[in-house]
């Protein structure tokens, strides 16, 4: 049941559980080739966007600081290629966001910067400033700036650390691969968490449809003292944080609050691994594995994709397309989100490329809601969209607040499940900006 201030949602847990089309399950990742130019965007983390510091004709190497942020809630920006920057130019992410884009054609040396190299860490302080350093975002999609959340003001009373495997999206299987690839690198970033966090117990949550990544990293925790891998069952979305706290632990994250403040710190399995190879490596984010798949793609896989290539790069390294995409999605089906063009370029937190042809995106006529509660009934967060959408079209502030539209996680179950093929979700986003607008009209 998940309690939220004076309201308690009964649920039980809630979800779907769409086909897997874990297609790219055994394809070992490959290298990308370095493109001739990235476009490198300024905003790839939750919070303001950073700013270039480099500019035009300058000469970047791999690794080289081009852009920072002045907030609080920032993570600086590298260079994923050596060469010279050829244009600083504003650009707007598919999220709307705006931003600058620091755009570097290629000398395809990959010459790394003199910076490169293993910070110095000893201390919780340390640890953190090198987590920073390091450009570290939520590399399971969110962004959220990694030392932050491993900084929480509360930390004395945090005592879980849940590494988060789950991947429950379809299709995406790059999690799986760094399981699979990288298990003693995993278990070493757990350990220096561990570690620096001083935390007593540890999670890998992992759902029971990647039975292999589970036997190796159980393989690999034996006899280890304080981690333990647990087996999650395969329904979505069973990777949201607020879901893999309470399954694992039973504790419920309340509307507003964070993960620290019921005492767990959750971490996605790849930014762990990436957390141990930056303190051995020096190495910044600067690569995202990236699983390439969608009936339109000739060879999907899983690609190490320097930030800032572009969409279309990355699909004709992958042989190209047999059929014109319709829908180019980034992130997975559920939560991903649907570009306009392929010059967009992977950034740190992107997990998927999905290229679906018409007959596959499968868009459907979409017919009047037939209040047959199947939405309300999946959500994970108890919330019941069919009144919050009358709400929103009336703009009733108040019950929109009662109906606590602002727990909604935008997890797509709702729209999955909806025989009416309403854009339940999307309506979900819309009484969200209400609310937002309301308060930013208020202050
Ligand atoms: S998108 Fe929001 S309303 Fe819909 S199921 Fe997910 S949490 Fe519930
Ligand atoms: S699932 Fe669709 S049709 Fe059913 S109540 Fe929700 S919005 Fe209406």
């Amino acid at each position: 049941m998940f309690s939220f201030g004076k309201n308690t949602f009964k649920r039980t847990r809630g979800g779907v559980t769409p086909g897997h089309f874990k297609n790219t399950r055994d394809c070992a990742t490959e290298q990308l080739p370095i493109p001739d130019t990235v476009r490198i965007p300024m905003a790839q983390h939750i919070g303001a966007p950073c700013q270039p510091t480099v500019k035009v004709g300058d000469t970047v190497a791999v690794g080289t600081v081009i852009g920072l942020g002045e907030g609080f809630m920032t993570a600086p920006i590298h260079a994923s290629v050596s060469g010279k920057v050829k244009a600083i130019e504003d650009f707007i992410m598919p999220t709307s966001a705006r931003c600058k884009a620091v755009v570097i054609a290629a000398d395809k040396l990959q010459t790394p910067d003199e910076s490169v190299t293993p910070p110095d860490v000893h201390d919780f302080e340390s640890f953190i400033a090198a987590v920073k350093q390091s450009g570290l975002v939520g590399l399971g999609g969110a962004g959220f700036p990694t030392w932050i959340k491993l900084s929480p003001k509360n930390l004395d009373q945090v005592d879980t650390l849940i590494i988060n495997g789950a991947e429950c999206e379809p299709y995406l299987t790059s999690d799986y691969r760094e399981c699979l690839e990288s298990p003693d690198t995993v278990i070493e970033g757990v350990q220096l968490v561990k570690k620096y966090l001083n935390l007593q117990h540890c999670y890998i949550g992992i759902e029971k449809n990647k039975p292999e990544a589970i036997a190796i990293l159980k393989e690999k925790v034996q006899g280890l003292d304080g981690i333990e891998i647990k087996e999650l069952a395969t329904r979505y979305p069973q990777g949201a944080e607020k879901v893999i706290i309470s399954e694992i632990t039973g504790r419920r994250v309340p509307m507003g609050k964070l993960p620290a403040d019921v005492g767990v710190v959750v971490l996605n399995i790849t930014s762990t691994s990436f957390i141990a190879r930056y303190l051995r490596t020096g190495m910044p984010l600067v690569a995202k594995r990236v699983t390439v798949d969608g009936d339109c793609v000739k060879n999907p896989g899983n690609w190490l994709v320097p930030i800032g290539t572009a969409i279309a790069d990355v699909a004709e390294a992958c042989g190209g397309c047999d059929k014109d995409p319709a829908k180019i999605l980034l992130g997975g089906p559920m939560m991903g989100t649907c570009v306009y063009a392929d010059s967009y370029p992977v950034a740190k937190n992107t997990n998927g490329l999905l290229f679906f042809s018409a007959d596959a995106a499968g868009q459907q006529r979409v017919l009047a809601c037939m209040k047959c509660g199947r939405c309300a009934s999946v959500c994970p967060m108890g919330l019941m969209p069919p009144q919050i959408y009358e709400a929103n079209k009336v703009k009733d502030i108040a019950e929109l607040t009662r109906l606590q539209v602002n727990a909604c996680m935008e997890c797509g179950c709702c729209s999955y499940i909806c025989p009416s093929k309403r854009l339940v979700t999307q309506s979900m986003r819309e009484a969200k900006a209400t609310l937002r607008a309301a308060a930013a009209k208020k202050q």
